[in-house]
């Protein structure tokens, strides 16, 4: 039986780190970070997202701006409001909540905020950065797995590390943080041939693909590390990962759990990256 990584709790571990960290900066410096986040149309699960990012902002001890604005906002508007904000010394980190309506171009929005700000690490500049291991801010998802991984004291040294999924968001990102950890990394996507033979090889599996339940018992080799970074909803409404939790967690030496493992992580380490910036307005 595998061992639940539990990414409520270690969030929560994480968090009350950054509130201590916040705190400290306020008291040392006067500088209390700030992340603007901006909204564009009514997507009901990006307005979800929206409000758990300002009520983390709220819990760690941020100052915060959100931004709703409306489905027919132009590329300018847009524009203008980023150039507003990266020249904002109360704002430290920017975040466009994605996707944007069809008739925006979101790389060039992705592009305009100040790397500086850029505080989900989605700018060329900060993802070069992390490919020469020089970063200032990780991307959140995969730097919250790498943060489950390490605070459960899982050593990636050495070992086979297979990454299903290569998204820039995810997978790309992923298997380059477990590369820098010292993994012997693998990355599979929908044109990988025999995809189970590959994740059979696995010390550590991190799977991103966004199908339910896809990678069942048989594919994982026994006492694996499995991260699941999926979530889809059910038919019923119910949250499911990538991976089937019931064939693979007799299989798994650890399992996080959807929900409750990767997702809690996500919010946390963009406070995470939203107080190094704030920091490094200082250096
Ligand atoms: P994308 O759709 O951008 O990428 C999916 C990747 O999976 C692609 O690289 C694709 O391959 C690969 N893939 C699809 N089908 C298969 C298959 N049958 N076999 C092998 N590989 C396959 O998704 P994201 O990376 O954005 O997200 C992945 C999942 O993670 C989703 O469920 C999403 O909701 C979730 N997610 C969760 C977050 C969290 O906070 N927990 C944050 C971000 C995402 P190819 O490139 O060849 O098409």
């Amino acid at each position: 039986m595998a061992k639940l990584i539990d990414g409520k709790a270690i969030s929560a571990a994480v968090r009350a780190e950054i509130k201590e960290n916040t705190q400290k900066l306020i008291a040392d410096t006067g500088v209390t970070p700030g992340l603007a986040v901006i909204i564009v149309g009514t997507d009901p699960a990006s307005q979800v997202y929206v409000r758990n990012k300002r009520l983390a902002c709220t819990e760690v001890g941020f100052y915060s701006e959100a931004y709703e604005l409306p489905e027919e906002t132009t590329q300018e508007e847009l524009e203008a409001l980023v150039d507003r904000l990266n020249a904002d010394e109360k704002i430290h980190g920017i975040l466009v909540q994605l996707p944007l309506p069809k008739h925006l171009d979101e790389h060039s929005i992705l592009l305009r905020i100040s790397p500086d700000k850029d505080v989900d690490a989605f700018h060329p500049y900060n993802v070069g950065r992390i490919m020469i291991g020089d970063y200032a801010f990780l991307p959140c998802t995969p730097a919250g797995v790498m943060e489950l991984i390490r605070r459960s004291g899982i050593d990636c040294t050495g070992k086979e590390c297979v990454v299903v999924g290569r998204s820039n968001i995810v997978g790309k990102p992923m298997a380059m943080l477990l590369l820098q950890a010292n993994g012997t990394v693998t990355i599979c996507h929908s044109r990988t041939r025999d995809l189970a033979e590959v994740t059979r090889r696995a010390d550590i599996l991190v799977v991103a693909i966004g199908k339910a339940d896809f990678i069942t018992g048989d594919m994982v080799k026994e006492g694996a590390v499995v991260i699941d970074v999926g979530m889809n909803r059910r038919a019923d409404g119910k949250l499911t990962g990538d991976v089937d939790f019931a064939s693979v967690e007799p299989v798994a030496s650890y399992i996080t759990p959807v929900p409750g493992g990767v997702g809690p992580m996500t919010i946390t380490m963009l406070m995470q990256n939203t107080l190094t910036a704030a920091k490094n307005t200082l250096k």
